[in-house]
C-alpha cells in the first residue's frame, strides 16, 4: 500500500496547518441527506470520494445525514443504499455494514451530540438563543436595508442566567448558538480551489442545535467527520462557505479537521442549471432507461476530472488514475453525447451473460436460447439500450418484416431479378457468407454496395445494421428464403 502524506487543511490561527501527518490510509466519505433520490450531481460527489480512497487503498464511509426530520424519508435511505451498490460504490463503513463509530445515521446519534453541546456550553462557546424566527427575519431585513450583510445581531449572546430562566419560563424553546470567536482569520487550503481565507467577524454566531433539539448541519457534519476519523472530504462548492464555520467548531471542540475539497457544480450545456430535460436525472431514471453502471462511472469520473487516457476504463483503472489535482475549478458541463458515448462503450465491454440479463425483457423471448450468444455478438455494436436489442430481435426473428422506406427504395432499384439470383445462390451455397456473395457476384456481375445493400435491405428491412455475415448465420433458412422471395 502506498504511504500517503496529507497536509491537513486547517485554521492557520490555530496552527492547524502545521499538522503534517503521514498516514497509512485515507478515509473519505459520502454524507447524503435522504430527502430525494440520488442524481448525477451527488452521485459524482460519492464517486470522487470513493475513487480517492480506493486509489490509496483507503476506506470509503457512508453516513446518512437525516437530521431534517420533515424532509428525510426512510424510503430514500433504502433507495440510496441500493443505488450506490448498483453503481458499485460499496462502502467499508456505514449503514448495513457497521463499523467502530456506529450508528451511521445522524438521527440515531443524539446522545453523542449531546456531549459535545455540553462541552461548548460549559466553556461558554455556545449559548441558548431565544430569538423567534420572526425576530430574526426582521433583523435580517433591517441589516440588508442598511446595506450590511445579514448576520446574527447577538441579541442573546450575553444574557444572564436570570434572563435565560425568564425566557424559558415564558415557554420559549431556545436554539443553541455557537459563539464565533472575534477577529480571527480562518485559513485553509482547499484541495480543489487552493488557499482560502475568511474573517470570523463576517460569520456571525450560528445555530448548532435547533429549537426542536435536532442538530444543525454544520455541527453534526463536522463532529461526525472528526469522530468517524474521516481524513478527506470532497463535497459540492455550495458548502465552501460552511467550511470556516466547521473549522471554528472543530477547533472549539478540540477535534481534528479533515482536508476539504469543494467540487465545481455540474451545469447544463448552456452553462445554466441542470434541468429535467438535461442531466437532472435520478440514478433510478437512468437505470430504468437502460444505462449501465459502468457507463455512468466512466462518464461521471470525467465530468470535472481529467484522466491521462480517454479510452474506456474499468472501476479499478478509474481509481488508479484518480487524483484530486486533476479536479477542475470551472463548472462541469453536462454533455448528453458524451454520456451516450460511454453507454455504447459500456455495452461493448459488458460480459455477454450480463448483457443478456440487461436486454432480455426488451426482446420479449423472441431470441431462441440456442441463438443467445450469437445474437449478442451480432447486435452488440448496434445496441445502446435494451430497446435497440428488442428492435434487432424483432428484425431477425420476427415473422413479419416491414422494410423502411430507404430499404424499399434499395430493393426496388435492385429489381426482382437480383433477388431471383440471390435465391438461386442461396439454394446452391447456403448461408455461408463468402461463398454466397461470390456466387451472387458471378450471377449478377455486381459488387460492393450494389451487391450488399439490396441483400441487407431484403434480409433485415434496414439499410444499416449488424454485420451481414452474422445476420445470415442467425436467420433461419426459412426466413432467408421468405424474405428473398418477397422481393422477387
Ligand atoms: N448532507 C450534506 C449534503 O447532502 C453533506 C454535505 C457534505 O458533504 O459535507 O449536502
Amino acid at each position: 500500500m502506498d504511504t500517503y502524506t496529507a497536509i491537513f487543511g486547517g485554521v492557520s490561527a490555530f496552527r492547524y496547518h502545521d499538522w503534517t501527518m503521514t498516514i497509512k490510509t485515507i478515509k473519505t466519505r459520502f454524507a447524503p441527506s435522504p430527502t430525494g433520490y440520488l442524481h448525477l450531481g451527488n452521485v459524482r460527489t460519492a464517486l470522487f470520494n470513493a475513487l480517492w480512497s480506493r486509489h490509496w487503498g483507503g476506506q470509503f464511509l457512508l453516513r446518512i445525514e437525516d437530521t431534517d426530520q420533515e424532509r428525510s424519508r426512510s424510503e430514500y435511505v433504502a433507495a440510496l443504499l441500493e443505488d450506490l451498490r448498483w453503481l458499485g460504490l460499496e462502502w467499508q463503513e456505514g449503514p448495513e455494514v457497521g463499523g467502530p463509530q456506529a450508528p451511521y445515521a445522524q438521527s440515531e446519534r443524539a446522545a453523542i451530540y449531546a456531549q459535545y453541546y455540553k462541552l461548548l456550553e460549559t466553556t461558554d462557546q455556545a449559548y441558548p438563543c431565544f430569538c423567534t424566527p420572526v425576530e430574526l427575519a426582521l433583523s435580517r431585513k433591517l441589516q440588508l436595508a442598511a446595506g450590511r450583510p445579514p448576520r446574527y445581531a447577538g441579541t442573546c449572546a450575553r444574557l444572564s442566567e436570570a434572563e435565560r430562566q425568564a425566557r424559558r419560563a415564558r415557554g420559549l424553546q431556545p436554539t443553541l448558538r455557537f459563539r464565533v470567536p472575534m477577529a480571527q482569520t480562518v485559513e485553509f487550503t482547499d484541495r480543489v480551489r487552493g488557499p482560502q481565507r475568511f474573517a470570523s467577524a463576517d460569520i456571525g454566531d450560528f445555530v448548532i442545535r435547533r429549537a426542536d433539539d435536532t442538530p444543525q448541519f454544520f455541527f453534526a457534519n463536522a463532529v461526525d467527520d472528526a469522530l468517524m476519523e474521516v481524513t478527506q472530504v470532497l463535497r459540492g462548492e455550495d458548502h465552501l462557505t460552511n467550511t470556516p464555520r466547521q473549522l471554528l467548531l472543530l477547533q472549539a471542540l478540540g477535534l481534528p479537521a479533515p482536508e476539504y475539497g469543494h467540487l465545481a457544480l455540474i451545469v447544463g450545456s448552456d452553462g445554466g442549471p441542470l434541468s429535467k430535460r438535461e442531466g437532472d436525472l435520478s440514478l433510478r431514471e437512468l437505470r430504468a432507461a437502460g444505462y449501465l453502471p459502468e457507463a455512468l462511472l466512466n462518464y461521471l469520473a470525467r465530468l470535472g476530472h481529467s484522466y491521462e487516457r480517454d479510452s474506456w476504463m474499468d472501476p479499478a483503472e478509474l481509481a488508479a488514475g484518480f487524483a484530486p489535482e486533476r479536479l477542475g475549478r470551472a463548472p462541469a458541463r453536462y454533455d448528453a453525447a458524451q454520456l451516450l458515448h460511454w453507454q455504447s462503450e459500456a455495452v461493448r465491454h459488458t460480459h455477454p451473460e450480463r448483457l443478456w440479463d440487461w436486454m432480455r425483457l426488451a426482446i420479449h423471448a423472441r431470441v431462441p436460447l440456442a441463438c443467445q450468444e450469437e445474437f449478442i455478438a451480432t447486435v452488440r455494436p448496434n445496441v445502446r439500450f435494451p430497446s435497440d436489442a428488442g428492435f434487432w430481435a424483432e428484425r431477425l426473428f420476427g415473422a413479419v418484416l416491414t422494410a423502411t422506406p430507404e430499404s424499399q427504395a434499395v430493393i426496388f432499384q435492385a429489381g426482382p431479378g437480383f433477388f431471383t439470383h440471390a435465391l438461386a445462390a442461396y439454394a446452391e451455397q447456403g448461408a455461408a457468407y463468402q461463398p454466397l456473395v461470390e456466387d451472387l457476384r458471378r450471377r449478377t456481375g455486381l459488387k460492393g454496395k450494389a451487391l450488399f445493400m439490396p441483400l441487407r435491405a431484403a434480409l433485415t428491412g434496414e439499410t444499416h445494421g449488424p454485420e451481414l455475415a452474422r445476420v445470415l448465420a442467425l436467420l433461419s433458412p426459412e426466413r432467408i428464403r421468405q424474405r428473398l422471395q418477397a422481393c422477387c
